[in-house]
């Protein structure tokens, strides 16, 4: 692991302190609107509307955030715009890599002191950020690190964009070693449950996936969003008509025991939720990404698998496997590999196409599930995410 020189600020200052007993929402940014709002917006500053281009053009398509380099803006004029349509929302904290710098966390502090974390993972062919949609989470997965503290607060349109501009970012700065330099994939499996948030993470999907200027210009099947099946929400999403990959972290197929491990199932049980990924792989021609964390004696046995088989066979649907990553104070334990390698097993024999995800970032505590922004605990802070091996 190794632990990067960025840190310009202490989260622990008197006013970083301060602020985070009040959750607030962060100032109006340029990401938070689109062409049109951000026209109006710099003619409220009495600014020409072309502006509003040119700053977009600085941070979506140059991912330029330094007032200094955006020359083209008139000198007198650039504090005043930068400071109205781009102020800062995300100081980094601490920047930990590992995988040979091919697995960057960040924590970042938010404007009110929250505390949230992204995670960038670089593969030969392509990079993929793993971003937060909310500071904490309300969801209470007990295997899960961010659950565990609660939720803060949503975040909005603009502080989940800027995460990926910033990597987008440091991607291009060549850092991410033996990775194309251009960020390409976005995964919402960081902190917080996205369909919780759901009208800023529609926003943001669609800022994300605009062409450039207006947006960043990402694919729409190259963002996946995760959830722990919030029907409502999911039927939602299949009005939307977007292409974005759908994950569900399913992590049981009886009711009995996914009614512990993902709380929210007390309320729509394993059958209702099922039916909205299958719908919503229906409505995209798109496959759904079934996530299932296998705990050792606890959801493993060759009979789930079997279960399992039986609820996914000739759908539209693939199993991505989690090894369990461990999280502190957690009774649980990944499963042998063995048992994993015979969970698999009778998933195929059942034809559903399964894979297994790596374990990308388990040393800085980025994996799946570990995130949890404890900046407090010296040593480690951590936060939820790692990448689905989404087949495209
Ligand atoms: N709330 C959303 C987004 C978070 S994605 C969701 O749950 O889908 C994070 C993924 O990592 C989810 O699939 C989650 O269930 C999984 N996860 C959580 N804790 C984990 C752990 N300790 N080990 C492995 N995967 C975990």
């Amino acid at each position: 692991m190794t632990m990067l020189p960025v840190i310009p600020t202490s989260p622990d200052t008197p006013d970083a302190v301060a602020t985070r007993r009040r959750p607030s929402m962060p100032p109006r940014h340029l990401a938070d609107l689109d062409l049109a709002g951000r026209r109006e917006a710099v003619a409220a500053l009495g600014q020409p509307a072309f502006r509003a281009k040119q700053l977009s053009t600085h941070y979506f398509g140059r991912l330029v955030r330094d007032p200094a380099a955006m020359t083209d803006l008139p000198t007198a004029e650039r504090a005043r715009l930068t400071g109205d349509l781009l102020p800062t929302l995300l100081t980094p904290v601490r920047e930990q890599a590992c995988d040979a710098g091919a697995t960057r966390k960040t924590l970042w502090r938010l404007h009110d002191g929250a505390l949230v974390e992204s995670v960038l993972m670089g593969y030969p062919d392509r990079v993929t950020a793993c971003v937060s949609s909310q500071a904490g989470c309300g969801m209470a997965c007990p295997f899960c690190a961010t659950g565990q503290a609660g939720l803060t607060r949503n975040l909005s349109v603009a502080e989940i964009v800027d995460q990926v501009v910033y990597l987008a970012g440091v991607a291009a700065s060549g850092a991410v070693t033996g990775s194309p330099p251009r960020l390409s994939r976005v995964v919402f499996m960081g902190m917080g449950e996205p369909m919780a948030n759901y009208p800023r993470v529609i926003e943001a999907v669609r800022r994300l996936t605009a062409p450039a200027p207006e947006g960043l210009g990402l694919s729409q099947r190259h963002i996946t969003v995760s959830t722990v099946g919030l029907v409502p929400a999911m039927r939602r999403l299949i009005a939307e008509e977007l292409s974005v990959t759908l994950a569900l972290s399913l992590h049981a197929p009886d009711d009995d025991l996914r009614d512990e491990l993902v709380p929210v199932n007390q309320r729509w049980k394993v059958a209702e939720v099922l039916r909205a990924a299958f719908d919503y792989a229906a409505q995209t021609s798109r496959r759904v990404s079934i996530e299932y964390a296998l705990i050792r004696d606890v959801n493993d046995q060759p009979w789930r698998a079997d279960l399992l088989g039986r609820l996914l066979h000739s759908k539209l649907a693939h199993v991505n496997l989690i090894p369990l990553n461990p999280t502190p104070g957690s009774k649980w334990d990944a499963s042998p590999k063995p048992v994993e390698r015979e969970f698999v097993r009778r998933l195929r024999a059942a034809g559903v196409p399964t894979t297994v995800r790596d374990t990308r970032g388990r040393e800085i505590d980025g994996a799946c599930g570990q995130l949890a922004a404890s900046e407090l605990t010296v040593v480690d802070a951590g936060g939820a995410a790692a990448e689905a091996e989404v087949a495209q």
